[in-house]
């Protein structure tokens, strides 16, 4: 592909995560001539960071975007532990803390988030953690070398890998949720459920309904989690991980709209022209879906670079894909595509092993909506397919375990067929 851009342009990205990095890398993948600067905050290139919560020995954790090289060799000018201080829009100029400035034809806010804090008496107490980079992981990595008593305050996936790999290395863990149920914001009840029996059937407590009010602590350590009825949970170290906050702040402060997120377009376009955002700090409209969606996950932000470079260099990226995400967690790898809806049934199949399913989730109009899979890669695909196509399934087919994917897909695209 040919940019139409000129070379005299220039992109500045603030943000050198997943989603800056991936768009740096697409933008000469096809061919812009421009000038390129990466600006992040952090010391490290960008990184992934699913291992972050999945791995705890330096080797496997720390994974990098990118070799060692790339940037160099494509002309991407990477400048890191710098941090943007403020946008101005009229001047077209970026202003940075080293008391530099960079001007841009295009700047792409992709400032992530921010681990969400708990605003209680205690939460500054030594052994109070969170998770989101390099640093973070590897203080929690070294806890996990001295605690005896963890707490997982937050039962989302960032939370319960972490409470898996603890539990994994003997450590006595409790998962502390605020709901009724793990994962109320992001999974089915019925996943809620069977992901509980498997990290209490390993020992981990799930404690639910507790809402923190505070830490006990000695000689400024944490000692406990405190719930506002007086009980406590007793701990001497406690991971928060309940979700993290879009880095807003200097969107806001150049006049970009934003609403729990910067808002952008299906490319990525604010109301400020020549100012884009993509990734955790967005939220967006999506092809398949109603509303505007904070999408954290690495596909949102891939999906988003590619749509921001087309639009950068004036093609098109193609229709949005369904949105989905994986986790792994202790055996399990699961894979969830689609995002669940008001008014669903949920039909389930059972995978070749007694640690593999699939959850289907259906619209009355019988068509899938969402679905979420245990070491179930096969039926991942389908039911991302159906989700995509927006097939409508035949859901006594689907229910038979003994009536294959394949055959469940080709009477959707053919109309009802019963089962035999
Ligand atoms: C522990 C963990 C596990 C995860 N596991 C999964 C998973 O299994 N699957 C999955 O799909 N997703 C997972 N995610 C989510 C995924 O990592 C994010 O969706 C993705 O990193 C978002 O990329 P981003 O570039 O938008 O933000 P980030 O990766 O957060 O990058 C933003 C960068 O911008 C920098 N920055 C902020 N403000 C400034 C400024 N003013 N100037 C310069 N730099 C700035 C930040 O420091 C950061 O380096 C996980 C996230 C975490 C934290």
């Amino acid at each position: 592909m040919t940019s139409t851009a000129g070379p005299t342009e220039s992109i500045v990205i603030v943000g050198a995560g997943h989603a800056g990095a991936t768009l740096a890398g697409l933008l000469r993948q096809q061919n812009y001539p421009g000038q390129i600067v990466l600006i992040g905050d952090e010391l490290h290139p960008p990184y992934h960071r699913p291992p972050l919560s999945k791995k705890f020995t330096d080797d496997s954790m720390v994974q990098w975007l990118k070799p060692d090289q790339f940037y160099a060799d494509n002309d991407i000018e990477l400048l890191l532990g710098v941090r943007v201080i403020s946008v101005d829009p009229d001047a077209k100029r970026v202003n940075l803390d080293n008391g530099e400035q960079t001007d841009y034809t295009t700047v792409v806010i992709a400032t992530g988030a921010t681990p969400r804090m708990i605003p209680v008496p205690g939460a500054d107490a030594s052994g109070v953690l969170t998770l989101r980079t390099i640093p973070d992981a590897r203080l929690l990595g070294e806890a996990f070398d001295r605690t005896t008593a963890l707490a997982v305050i937050g039962g989302g996936y960032v939370g319960m890998e972490v409470a898996a790999v603890a539990r994994s290395r003997g450590i006595d863990v409790t998962v502390i949720e605020r709901e009724e149920r793990i994962l109320a914001r992001v999974a089915s009840a019925e996943l809620s459920r069977r992901l509980t029996n498997y990290h209490t059937s390993r020992g981990t407590r799930v404690v639910t309904s507790f809402d923190v009010a505070g830490f006990t602590t000695a000689e400024g350590a944490i000692t406990a989690v405190l719930a506002g009825d007086g009980s406590a949970i007793a701990c001497d170290h406690a991971l928060i991980g309940i979700g993290a906050v879009p880095n807003v702040e200097l969107a806001q402060q150049c006049g970009v709209e934003c609403d729990g997120g910067i808002l952008v377009d299906r490319v990525g376009h604010t109301n400020v022209p020549g100012i884009m955002a993509i990734g955790d700090v967005t939220r967006r409209p999506h092809d398949a879906l109603d509303g505007l969606h904070r999408l954290e996950s690495i596909p949102s932000a891939v999906e988003q670079a590619k749509h921001a470079a087309a639009a950068i260099v004036r093609t098109h990226g193609g229709a949005h894909e369904t949105p989905w995400f994986w986790s792994d967690q202790f055996n399990l790898k699961l894979k969830i595509a689609g995002l669940l809806e008001e008014g669903i049934s949920t039909i389930s199949r059972s995978g070749a092993t007694s640690d593999s399913f699939a959850l289907f989730h259906l619209r009355p109009d019988r068509t899938v909506c969402a679905v979420e899979t245990a070491n179930s890669p096969k039926d991942f695909m389908a039911g991302k397919k159906l989700i995509t196509d927006r097939l409508s399934v035949d859901p006594a087919l689907l229910a038979d375990d003994s009536v294959s994917l394949r055959d469940v897909m080709a009477a959707a695209k053919t109309g009802p067929v019963t089962a035999v």
